[in-house]
């Protein structure tokens, strides 16, 4: 059967990381997290104190990066890591998950010169199929040819509390109300960017996942995966 590329897109908290790494999982297919790349890129920015709208520095610092998306130990997926992320060569799977990381990313995301050489990046890490990526622009600029496409939303109210519990389970004391700002400032940003903004494709499928957990969520779009892999075949079949 030919291997697809699946894009997921959708804001912070609506469960692509999960439900695309289990996607991957089930399919026998590549997850590849794109958000970390924005955030491995926040990292080395803030720790260089480059202010995040100085766009030509930040545009320098992209291309002047490494950026390495590895599947997670056996050790580390258990404690839910889906993604290991190199920066440079460092190991930053724990550094880019703070809320502050997450903030500067959803910055630097606005520039359109640093989209560029991380689309790119994304680009070649997909290009042979069989990948499941997730983001928000993947299905509308990074893989628009995509034999298939979700889009993944929940409430604002039930995605800052997913987000919630990751955080006390890493120990952090945020309030859901705190998390609740938090994920409407970078929805906001995200959404209303002139550069490659969080939109649904329109060949996208809807799936709002607000009472639907992460299994349910990914049984669904593997029904849809495996559907698409056989239009696939059968178009394939008849050229
Ligand atoms: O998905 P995650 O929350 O890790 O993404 C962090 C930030 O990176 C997002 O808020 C968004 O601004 C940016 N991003 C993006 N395009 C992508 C993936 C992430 O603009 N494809």
């Amino acid at each position: 059967m030919q291997k697809l590329t699946i894009t997921i897109d959708g804001p912070a908290g609506s469960g692509k990381s999960s439900v695309a790494r289990r996607i991957a999982e089930v399919l026998g297919y590549v997850y590849l997290d794109s958000g970390a790349m924005y955030r491995a890129l926040a990292l080395k920015a803030l720790e260089r104190q480059v202010p995040m709208d100085d766009e030509a520095r930040l545009v320098a610092l992209a291309r002047d990066t490494h950026i390495e998306l590895r599947p997670p130990t056996s050790e580390q997926a258990a404690t839910g890591v889906k993604n290991r992320v190199f920066l440079d060569g460092r190991e930053v799977t724990e550094a880019i998950r703070t809320p502050e990381v997450a903030q500067a990313a959803s910055r630097l995301a606005t520039i359109a010169g640093v989209r560029a050489v991380l689309v790119a990046e994304q680009q070649r890490a997909g290009a042979g199929g069989g990948i499941v990526m997730e983001g928000r622009d993947i299905g509308t600029v990074v893989f628009p040819q995509a034999e298939l496409k979700i889009f993944l939303d929940a409430t604002p109210e039930v995605r800052a509390e997913r987000r919630w519990k990751e955080h006390r389970e890493k120990g952090e004391a945020m309030t859901v109300e705190e998390v609740l700002d938090e994920v409407h400032e970078r929805d906001k940003r995200d959404r209303e960017r002139k550069v490659s903004p969080l939109v649904r494709a329109a060949d996208a499928v809807l799936v709002d996942n607000t009472g639907m957990n992460v299994e349910e969520t990914a049984r669904l779009v593997v029904m849809l995966a495996r559907e698409r892999e056989k239009e696939v075949a059968r178009a394939a079949g008849k050229e």
